[in-house]
């Protein structure tokens, strides 16, 4: 697992760190002292190789695991201009894929930042289910370095992540989906509406299901809280994977249904 370089490494990085403190050398210093209880919990070693360097700001994954061809696939054009499907190959003009070509979705546009290999799966599904939350920096990092620059000054009115039922959101302890727009709306200056959308029961899990399952499933699962009105308002849905597009579409038409005029979705990953 751990190397001993791993070790000396981590070591000499804690103690740069604790020498930045405006109170050098005062261990009870309360920021040394949760850095150096943090520090001793967490090491700063890449928590997918196990062997290389990465601290909490980098969210545990090391340089090297972060470029090794096909982990992480940022996604580029040209891709489908309703759901953001990324196409191989060369196209001159807008497309839409054969996906969006028979549905209605109630999105105007989803767009995602990276390709859900299943390096990037594995990763979130620790931090999902494994309560592994240390690799919040590195995911939540993929989202606003794409979607940023994307969505910042481009009169947004409000930002809402797809809400979990409040009894999965209890088993798990934090809806991942809130975690990715809270950081997209610090680095937009987008409000966050995390309660303007509930979910009304609860659903199954999506993961195990058709296509035609999954749309059936979150049909009207979502509603608007009483009171919000949206009219001529421009939105962005936020969620960790866009699969389908089917929970993330029908929290937009929810949204639509209160007035919205637009609404976009951004996601973490897209799965291909
Ligand atoms: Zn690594
Ligand atoms: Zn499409």
């Amino acid at each position: 697992m751990l190397g001993r370089l791993g070790w000396v490494k981590s070591g000499v990085a804690r103690l740069k760190r604790l020498s930045l403190c405006r109170w050098p050398g005062s261990p009870w210093h309360p920021d040394c002292a949760t850095e150096v209880v943090w520090s001793l919990l967490y090491p700063d070693v890449c928590q997918v190789c196990g062997v290389r360097q990465a601290n909490r700001e980098e969210g545990y994954v090391c340089g090297a695991c972060r470029g090794k061809a096909g982990n992480l696939r940022r996604v580029r054009a040209p891709f489908c201009d309703r759901c953001g499907l990324p196409f191989a190959g060369a196209l001159s003009g807008p497309f839409r894929c054969s996906n969006c070509a028979d549905r209605e979705l109630h999105f105007d546009h989803a767009r995602a930042a990276v390709v859900a290999t299943p390096f990037l799966l594995d990763v979130l599904h620790r931090y999902k289910y494994g309560r592994q939350r240390w690799f919040a920096p590195f995911l939540v990092g993929l989202l606003v370095e794409a979607a940023a620059p994307a969505l910042t000054g481009a009169g947004w009115d409000g930002l809402v992540p797809v809400p979990l039922h409040p009894g999965r959101e209890a088993e798990r302890e934090f809806n991942q989906a809130l975690e990715l727009a809270a950081a997209l709306a610090q680095a937009t200056g987008i409000p966050l509406r995390p309660q303007w959308v509930q979910r009304r029961g609860r659903t199954r899990t999506q993961a195990l299901l058709t296509r035609e399952e999954r749309v059936k499933n979150v049909r009207g699962a979502f509603v608007l809280r009483e009171g919000c009105r949206l009219a001529g308002q421009r939105w962005v849905v936020v969620d960790d994977v866009l699969t389908t597009g089917a929970t993330t579409s029908e929290v937009a038409g929810a949204l639509k249904s209160a007035g919205a005029r637009e609404v976009c979705v951004w996601t973490l990953g897209r799965a291909v």
